[in-house]
């Protein structure tokens, strides 16, 4: 119910724009592929994932040029599916349920102002309210407002921060929270980094030392590395995945926003182009305003 609220403005102008394409045509031909493109590019899926879509759906209505627009819908909807299936198995979705390590850290990296510390604090609260015993990290130590605000998270969920001062030494405040996290029995690690987009080698270089001596307490860590991008902010954050996978190996994605947005297809361009699995979607401000990526759900909520 509130996938179909979050997603609203791209439901409504996917669908509004499919319709028009589609309007007094019986058959799926050129033009309106050529329609169906511009619409799923414009929807902010990108360019190489829609002709990816297009190639799909030519493949299947050459078979049968009169194939109706009811079928097309239904087409597009099992191709996009597909593809989002390439990414997304059921594990992503089992994950919030039972975090298969203990602690499970998760690193969690992305710019300021996409997002983060809120996905973070929504986070915390899911697996708080799963039964799960949750450390936060404060290793955004780079700005004062990014450790206050994720301070003010902890106290909203209730859950326990390790935090130094602004300005020290990211790898130290992580250091810090998984040995507090493994002598509290933590389960869950969610810790917060820095998020400038300096030039590459320096953002390689902190986030690669802060997993270095993470591993002095948990050799596995981080279980997850976390990439949390805007989805409202369509091309950049194309931009930012391509240049946060260049510097980390990023193994999850939450995508935010998308409820202030009608291109919520930049989670199936994202997901499809950069092979990461889309974990978590943001559709609100409030603390339970984060919800498991369904590819199923996501979807249906687009062509109901
Ligand atoms: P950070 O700088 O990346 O840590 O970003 P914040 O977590 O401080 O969030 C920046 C702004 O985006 C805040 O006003 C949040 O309330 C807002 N925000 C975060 N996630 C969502 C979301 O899913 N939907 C909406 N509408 N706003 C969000």
């Amino acid at each position: 119910q509130t996938l179909d609220k979050g997603l609203e403005k791209s439901k409504t102008s996917f669908f509004s724009k499919l319709t028009k394409a589609v309007a007094g045509k019986s058959t799926v031909d050129d033009e309106v592929l050529d329609n169906l493109e511009e619409i799923l590019v414009s929807s902010d899926v990108g360019v190489n994932t829609t002709l990816k879509i297009i190639e799909r759906i030519e493949k299947r209505v050459s078979t049968d040029k009169y194939l109706g627009t009811d079928e097309l819908n239904k087409i597009l909807r099992e191709e996009i599916a597909g593809l989002l299936s390439e990414n997304n198995t059921d594990d992503n979705a089992n994950f919030a349920i039972s975090p298969s390590k203990k602690p499970y850290v998760i690193m969690v990296v992305g710019v300021n102002g996409v997002g983060k510390t809120t996905t973070i604090g929504k986070l915390a609260n899911q697996f708080k309210k799963a039964g799960y015993k949750v450390v936060l990290g404060a290793a955004d130590t780079f700005r004062a407002a990014a450790i206050d605000q994720l301070q003010i998270w902890a106290d909203r969920v209730g859950v326990p921060i390790v935090r130094q001062q602004m300005g020290s030494d990211p790898a130290s405040v992580a250091f810090d929270t998984l040995q507090s996290a493994v002598s509290q029995d933590a389960d869950v690690v969610i810790i917060d980094t820095a998020g400038r987009l300096h030039n590459k080698v320096n953002l390689m270089n902190e986030l690669s030392k802060v997993k270095r001596v993470m591993q002095k307490v948990v050799e596995d860590a981080p279980h997850d590395v976390m990439l949390v991008l805007d989805g409202s902010t369509g091309q950049n954050a194309f931009e930012q995945a391509k240049q946060f996978t260049a510097a980390t190996e990023v193994t999850s994605l939450a995508v935010t926003k998308l409820d202030g947005t009608a291109k919520g297809g930049v989670v199936i361009g994202i997901s499809d182009q950069f092979k990461i699995p889309v974990k978590y979607i943001g559709v609100g401000e409030g603390i339970d305003d984060l919800q498991v990526f369904n590819k199923v759900e996501f979807v249906d909520s687009f062509f109901k």
